[in-house]
């Protein structure tokens, strides 16, 4: 695909296209610990995200698994068909990973997800995978070590914000490893790290992904403000809600929150029992 500033960051055919985040994994001990993180046993289901030249596929079909790929990159998709391609277990979509049908992909079944993930795009792709959690159990993700650290953050860490409450709504994030930039050709000009997103089953409130995104959105706005400011600054059909039990104070004492509080501040239980209060 057509940028063409990528040759100039190609490290060996075809070309690693920087406008698509390629940066191929090439230290085949992280390939190994990435692969036994997943835990795959014969006749699981893993969606890859964009397979690149096939440094994590390999090793997943060798697990026994199946393997559902999907890669944006024509020039990619010709080598992996020719390398994959024979084998019953391995499927491929050339897609834009953001545009596919994932109910389509996994085609019924609880499957997981593996990926060194491209990182321009590793946002919406981790807010698609929480929008559709109900279909994966696990997903094992690179990502920029930055990102990783962010969405494992502890309730009161400052890097805490609108992406890491709302994985949290959806899964158990863990931070596994540190992979450094020398594992990748070419090599990033990014540290990364692996991170487990474990699905949470049990249902964590009353309130829907909307209402809690609209929630949290509001909540972070400004994240040097207080929690207590940003909710009465919130616009929209939040505001009328917060207004409707009385106001920002009040939601938060009814939650049990102090008034002084940064929402990098709450924990889990917080979050329910505000969202309750707004929207039960
Ligand atoms: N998995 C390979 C590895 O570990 O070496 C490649 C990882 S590379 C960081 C990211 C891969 O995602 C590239 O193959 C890139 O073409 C692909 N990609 C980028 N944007 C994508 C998208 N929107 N949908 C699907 N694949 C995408």
């Amino acid at each position: 695909m057509g940028d063409p500033k990528d040759k100039q960051t190609s490290d060996r055919k075809p070309f690693a296209k920087k406008s698509l985040g390629q940066n191929f994994l090439v230290d085949v001990s992280y390939v190994s610990k990435i692969v036994s993180a997943l835990g795959l046993s014969e006749g699981d289901l893993v969606v890859e995200i964009g397979p690149g030249r096939g440094a994590l596929t390999g090793r997943l079909l060798e697990t026994g698994a199946q393997v559902a790929a999907v890669e944006i990159d024509r020039d990619l998709s010709r080598l992996l068909e020719k390398e994959f391609g024979g084998e019953a277990r391995f499927r491929l979509v050339t897609a834009d990973f953001l545009e596919t049908d994932l109910r389509d992909i996994v085609g019924g079944r609880t499957a997981k997800v593996a990926a060194n993930l491209p990182y321009y795009v590793s946002t919406p792709i981790l807010r698609k995978l929480f929008a559709n959690r109900d279909l994966f159990s696990e997903l094992v993700v690179m990502l920029q070590k930055e990102v990783a650290e962010r969405i494992t953050a502890a309730p009161g860490d400052s890097a805490r914000g609108f992406l890491t409450v709302l994985l949290e709504r959806g899964f158990d994030a863990e931070k596994l490893f540190d992979v450094p930039s020398g594992a990748f050709r070419p090599v990033p000009k990014v540290e990364s790290a692996v991170v487990r997103l474990s699905t949470k089953r049990s249902k964590t409130d009353a309130t829907t992904d909307a209402e809690f995104e609209e929630l949290a959105s509001a909540a972070f706005r400004q994240k040097r403000k207080t929690l207590k400011n940003n909710l009465g600054a919130a616009g929209g059909s939040l505001r009328e809600k917060i207004e409707k039990k009385g106001g920002a104070d009040l939601v938060l004492e009814q939650s049990g929150i102090g008034p002084s509080i940064r929402a990098e501040a709450l924990t889990e239980e917080d979050w329910r029992s505000l969202a309750e209060v707004i929207f039960g």
